[in-house]
């Protein structure tokens, strides 16, 4: 389906654009790709096609290179939104069951060597299970020198024990901080403790810590979440690795209140994403942001098919795997074994069936979405109306980086996306979709 995308500013033009074949094209010119240059392409590029998962058409598990162990759920923090929060503190297994799981681990993971192997440990809170996160780090960089391993932390338990471990060990850490509204995930801003502020700089000092932002209706900017960090930590300006999780994306009604709400906030995110991409000041610093609008670039540049492209977090690929202590799968780090998530086990990793997923082309909005080659699907698990908001807030990030991707492009604002040949965005009846909003000078209103 190919859309209308207006852009002005110092000039007006209309582009065609096509996520199905990544063609972007003038509406008025002869025909030419629009492109990078530094994202061009000589010769045509072969794709493979990942399956279209769904409940119907399961996904599979082998040849694993991307592990994600899920040691417990668990957490000395109780977030106002979390995405693990309703799910039962016992169901990770113990210490004993690291050990058994260390012990059989060569049965069903055997990625050999090479830098593209990542690990990655997950709790609830990891570090409040640190005698079996040192007993899996230690083995799994001994087994795996070249790895990649990481862990994602709220950064509350880390002293210097942790950190020395961490270092030694070359296990990367991401501390989930939502800069200035911190105060709204939990009262407690770890970044106010000078304790904690001097062990975190010893790990950004070793370059193997980053932070991690989720935005939320009490904060849209990611130069401000980054800026609160580095003031707080006293380090200078663009000091820190950062990214984004986006939008938090609603699993439940609590987290259905934090995501922007009505068109008021829906337009604020809008526009302060797209002005700090658009202006330099959330992009490139912020990796994961400057990472998308060069994947779109990559896309225009190698003529991506939308048949080539899997799903947002990459938990539909064969080669992903999220298993906890006691070796069962779920479809993702972030949900337990305890009801239909459990997908089966590595005891068994033939049968194991991601029964739980939708692929963005089995989703009625997602194969009518502009932003499909940005957005990717969102969650593939989410359902009714948490995967509507889900779809909602996606839908608002991924415009915006659009629009910023697109200024880059042409020096002009994308004002405006039009569904061409009876199509509509996303869901019936929306043939039309607003984007920046220009003030008289044409600026950004
Ligand atoms: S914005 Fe919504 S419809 Fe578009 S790709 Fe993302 S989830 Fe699918
Ligand atoms: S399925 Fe993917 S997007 Fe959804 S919660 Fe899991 S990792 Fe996140």
């Amino acid at each position: 389906m190919a859309y209308r995308l207006t852009l002005e500013g110092d000039g007006r033009r209309h582009l065609i654009y096509d996520p199905a074949t990544s063609s972007l094209v003038e509406q008025d010119g002869d025909g030419a790709q629009i492109a990078h240059p530094a994202f061009a392409t000589d010769g045509p590029v072969s794709w493979s096609v990942p399956r279209r998962v769904s409940p119907g058409n399961p996904g599979r598990k082998k040849d694993v290179r991307t592990l994600k162990i899920q040691m417990g759920f668990r957490c000395n923090y109780a977030c106002a939104y979390c995405n693990q929060s309703s799910h039962s503190h016992f169901l990770g297994g113990a210490t004993e069951d690291a050990r058994r799981f260390l012990d059989t681990l060569d049965t069903w993971f055997r990625p050999g060597g090479g830098e593209d192997v990542r690990i990655e440990f997950w709790g609830g809170e990891p570090f409040v299970y640190w005698a079996r996160l040192r007993l899996l780090g230690e083995a799994l960089r001994g087994k795996f020198p070249d790895a990649h391993l990481n862990v994602i932390t709220n950064g509350s338990l880390l002293d210097d024990e942790k950190a020395d471990w961490l270092i030694e060990n070359r296990v990367g850490v991401q501390i989930s901080h939502d800069g200035p509204a911190q105060k709204h995930r939990h009262p407690e801003d770890i970044l106010d403790d000078p304790e904690k502020r001097r062990v975190i700089r010893k790990l950004v000092r070793a370059g193997i810590a980053g932070f991690g932002t989720v935005l939320t209706r009490w904060n849209f900017s990611l130069a401000a979440a980054r800026r609160h960090i580095e003031e707080k930590l006293e380090l200078p300006p663009g000091t820190i690795s950062h990214n984004t999780e986006e939008i938090l994306l609603p699993f439940d009604a609590a987290a259905l209140d934090c995501v922007p709400q009505g068109e008021a906030e829906h337009r604020a995110a809008l526009h302060t994403l797209f002005r700090e991409a658009a202006n330099g000041e959330s992009v490139p610093a912020c990796n994961s942001a400057r990472r998308k609008i060069e994947d779109f670039f990559a896309s225009l540049g190698q003529r991506r098919p939308l048949a080539a492209l899997g799903q947002k977090c990459g938990m539909d690929r064969e080669d992903a795997i999220a298993v906890n202590l006691m070796g069962e799968v779920t479809t993702c780090h972030n949900t337990a074994a305890d009801g239909r998530h459990r997908i089966g086990t590595v005891a068994d990793l033939d049968g194991v069936r991601l029964t739980t997923a939708h692929h963005h082309q089995t989703r009625s909005e997602c194969r009518c979405c502009p932003v499909v080659q940005l957005c990717k699907g969102s969650c593939m698990f989410l359902e009714g109306a948490y995967w509507q908001a889900a779809c909602d807030v996606s839908f608002i990030y991924n415009t915006a980086m659009l629009a910023a991707s697109l200024y880059y492009l042409t020096g002009l604002t994308l004002t405006r996306i039009e569904a061409l040949d009876g199509g509509f965005i996303r869901r019936p009846g929306r043939t039309a979709a607003e984007v920046i909003r220009l003030a008289p000078g044409g600026a950004p209103s």
